[in-house]
């Protein structure tokens, strides 16, 4: 299982020192930014698991960074703030942060909340030896690269790491995929698998897809 990453955008390097030690500590890879525009660079290229957001920065107000982030991302992000009114929150919420903690705070909270966030938008990654599948974002990486899937080959592959040695049938690959919509004797499963299959080899994954023969398909479990 990969880390799963929250980048910090917080411009009082005291405190994201002590983020960074305190998240590190309990397992997740930190990235930090000091401002907000480096900050929504950071967000587009680096896809993290989760946001950080200091409220106060140096170029725009973390309300405007929130607003910005959300145009195309659902990244949760939790606020970090000083200003504790009513009014406050409810402005927050409505920009689109998740959720808000007011400086000072406990460690101890603040992880409870990012665990909150983390299971509510179901950011979950799944590895197979050398192979990473990312549900949320639907990324593929295999030996390190980017594994460039159709989405109902990203759909495919999904379904067969979550058990790895399992062998799926045509008929129900068909189902949970196409929700059985494909006509009888449809080869579009073979058709699908046959690329799967060639775009793993181009990385040099030879055997990791398994056809059995008369049965159907698995990934390999080890
Ligand atoms: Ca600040």
């Amino acid at each position: 299982m990969s880390r799963q990453r929250i980048l910090v955008i917080e411009d009082d390097s005291d405190i994201a020192n002590v983020l960074r030690l305190d998240l590190t500590d309990a397992g997740f890879e930190v990235e930090h930014a000091n401002s907000a525009m480096s900050g929504l660079i950071k967000a587009r290229e680096d896809h993290p698991d989760l946001i950080l957001l200091d409220l106060g920065l140096p170029d725009f107000d973390g309300g405007d960074v929130v607003q910005r982030l959300r145009k195309n991302s659902i990244v949760p992000v939790i606020v970090l703030t000083a200003r504790d009114t009513i009014e406050e929150r409810v402005r927050l919420l409505g920009l689109g942060a998740d959720d808000y903690i007011i400086k000072p705070f406990h460690p101890d909270e603040l992880l409870a909340r990012i665990k909150v966030q983390l299971r509510q938008h179901g950011s979950e990654t799944l590895t197979l030896g050398e192979l990473q599948l990312d549900a949320q974002k639907r990324l593929v990486n295999f030996k390190g690269e980017e594994l460039r899937l159709s989405p109902k080959e990203f759909d495919i592959l999904s379904l067969l790491i979550r058990q790895p040695g399992r062998v799926y049938s045509r008929q129900e690959i068909g189902q949970e995929i196409w929700q059985g919509r494909l006509p009888e004797g449809s080869n579009v499963v073979d058709v699908h698998m046959a690329n799967l299959r060639a775009k793993l080899r181009d990385h040099e994954g030879y055997g990791l897809l398994r056809t059995v023969r008369g049965v159907g398909y698995s990934l390999r479990s080890a």
